[in-house]
């Protein structure tokens, strides 16, 4: 007899990834044959950068294949700590090594700072739509994550205003990420500065996710380090995923105060340890050569910017039910015509069975009235499946 299992109180309301869902369903259906156009993946279909890979092979050609630092190489941290000190405005106190743990991935930097920071009673706010990922990571630190919805009328960014409303006596911190997964929405400087603002008035911990602060297209995004805000209560989260197209290198950090770093070294030492050797040796790689990233990074932006003025155009008329998409790789897209309970859900599920092609739902970021397409693929598979997108959502309105 098989006995039922029970998931424990840590994970009982838990909920899988669904980006990494959609993502395992469009590959089944192509392995299955079918021609699908996958608008669903958040990652770059750029290959790493050569000088990056050479440098990982020459790096196990030599011997990086063995336990590092929990917290990661001297020269990576180093290189690190070099490139968020490039941001920072005059004057203001560099970062040292001390303050930079490497993780595997930036979702590892970030759950290691929700267990370091937030814990049973402390409320978070999350500005929604947010990446799927924070909800879930605050609930496995048993905090409450207290989802802020961004206004319509202002690519559903949220201002200190908002948030402020949604406080109470036990809000501890904020999220922030900016350029935005899932709208594609960059905060001014002025709007951060607010939010800054706000939350050192208010002893909140601010945890700013940076990975797309690279990827934006109407002006340069504004990094919080721009900001110089007291830093005692900030976590800075960036990783080498999105912008030097090395997603499955698994390679992210955090910036924080030395305390705040040691116990998420804590955290890392007795969950993952140190992330892949030879993927620091590829990171160190990246940013230690800035010219040569900078200038492979300057080409994928070329094709980024290209596909979305072209996704933009292939949208046609339902342009206007669009976020404007101003950095990261994502459309989010108002589907409410489409009508019923979760009409993202709905309109996600019709145009994979009907028109072969994969996004994702809006409820996976709380706002069940939108679906999130990405461009990350090639500009003809982008414009195609913007293509059937807008073809669905016009013949849905109402007349
Ligand atoms: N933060 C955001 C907003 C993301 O969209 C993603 C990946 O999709 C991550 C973090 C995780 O990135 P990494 O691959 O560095 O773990």
């Amino acid at each position: 007899m098989s006995r039922k299992f029970i998931p424990s109180a840590n994970i009982a309301n838990l909920k899988e990834s669904a980006t990494l869902a959609v993502a395992a369903k469009a590959r089944a259906l192509k392995a299955a044959g079918q021609p699908v156009i996958d608008l669903g993946a958040g990652e770059p279909d750029f290959d790493t950068p050569a000088f990056i890979r050479k440098a990982a092979a020459d790096a196990v050609e030599a011997g990086a294949t063995r336990y590092t630092a929990t917290e990661g190489i001297p020269a990576l941290r180093e290189a690190i700590a070099a490139d968020a000190n490039r941001l920072l405005p005059e004057g203001a106190e560099p970062f040292t090594a001390a303050q930079v743990v490497v993780s595997s991935g930036s979702k590892q930097s970030l759950f290691n700072a929700c267990m370091a920071c937030f814990g049973p009673g402390d409320e978070v706010l999350v500005p929604t739509p947010s990446w799927t990922s924070y909800y879930e990571m605050l609930e496995l630190a048993r905090a409450t994550a207290v989802p802020v919805l961004g206004d319509p009328n202002n690519s559903l960014k949220v201002t200190a205003a908002m948030l402020a409303e949604s406080a109470t006596p036990r809000t501890r911190g904020v999220m922030l990420n900016s350029p935005c997964n899932p709208t594609g929405a960059v905060y001014t400087r002025e709007e951060l500065a607010d939010i800054l603002k706000l939350a050192d008035e208010q002893a909140w911990w601010v945890l700013s996710d940076e990975i797309y602060l690279r990827i934006a297209y109407d002006e340069p995004a504004t990094s919080v380090l721009q900001l110089a805000p007291a830093r005692d209560r900030l976590i800075v989260i960036n990783g080498v995923a999105k912008a030097y197209a090395m997603t499955g290198w698994r390679i992210g950090w955090s910036l924080a105060p030395t305390a705040v770093t040691r116990a998420m070294i804590a955290v890392q030492s007795h969950t993952t340890s140190n992330p892949a050797a030879v993927s620091q040796h590829a990171a160190l790689a990246a940013l230690s050569h800035v010219e040569q990233a900078d200038a492979a990074i300057a080409e994928m932006m070329v094709a980024f910017k290209r596909r979305r003025d072209a996704v933009l155009n292939a949208l046609g008329e339902a342009r206007k039910y669009a976020v404007h998409p101003a950095g990261a790789f994502y459309l989010y897209l108002d589907v409410s015509s489409y009508g019923g309970d979760n009409p993202g859900a709905r309109f996600a599920e019709d145009l994979l069975e009907k028109h072969q092609v994969a996004v994702v739902p809006g409820s996976a970021f709380l706002t069940p009235n939108w679906i999130r397409a990405s461009y990350a693929t090639s500009d003809e598979l982008a414009i195609e499946g913007m293509r059937r997108v807008a073809q669905l959502l016009t013949s849905t309105e109402p007349s």
